[in-house]
């Protein structure tokens, strides 16, 4: 076995396997492959995505997760704890956002696992409020759900000037609590 050719899941039709994880990340089986997701794009100001390529069961392990552990955040990082986050650009920073998501990472276990079950072609999303303290970047979401949160923050702050403009304008009774200039 080669580093470049991680022994994780089997091929398709015997086309060459690639991790998506580089050379510097040391392989592990479970690690995402080419095998089981594609990056598309999306088309949208959220740019690329994942999309899965097998179905997975509700419950099941869709990935092991890797990348460079450091201290600070950026759009390319994961909180794993309340100090430190793992920088992984190559499979984590792929997926997308959504208020009721397919996947949900253990960041103890550095493990992806099926929300619900996931159909061959389904987009893969996460709840960055779910992990992250403080978003890198503050956005509206349009997700679809019924229970879209509408403007994502991180879990310990409040939306920024931007958010409380887009909340006051788009969400009925919401008020900003803050009186108008004149
Ligand atoms: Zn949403």
């Amino acid at each position: 076995m080669s580093d470049a050719n991680i022994p994780v899941n089997e091929g398709q039709n015997g086309g060459s396997v690639t991790s998506f994880y580089p050379e510097s990340i040391p392989p592990e089986p479970g690690h995402p492959t080419t095998a089981n997701f594609e990056v598309v794009n999306t088309g949208d100001e959220r740019g690329k995505g994942l999309r899965a390529r097998v179905a997975f069961r509700r419950g099941e392990r869709v990935a092991r997760l890797s990348g460079v552990v450091v201290n600070r955040s950026s759009l390319d990082t994961i909180q794993i704890s309340a100090t430190l986050h793992m920088h992984d650009r190559w499979f984590c920073r792929l997926l997308l956002h959504s208020c009721e998501p397919n996947v949900v990472i253990d960041t103890a276990a550095m493990e992806a696992w099926a929300a619900r079950d996931i159909q061959a072609g389904d987009h893969l999303s996460i709840d960055y409020a779910a992990t992250e303290d403080v978003l890198g970047r503050q956005f509206a979401c349009h997700c679809g759900s019924t229970r879209c949160r509408g403007w994502m923050t991180g879990r310990r702050e409040g939306p920024n000037e931007e958010g409380r403009a887009w909340l006051a304008k788009n969400v009925v009774g919401h008020s900003s609590g803050r009186s108008e200039k004149r």
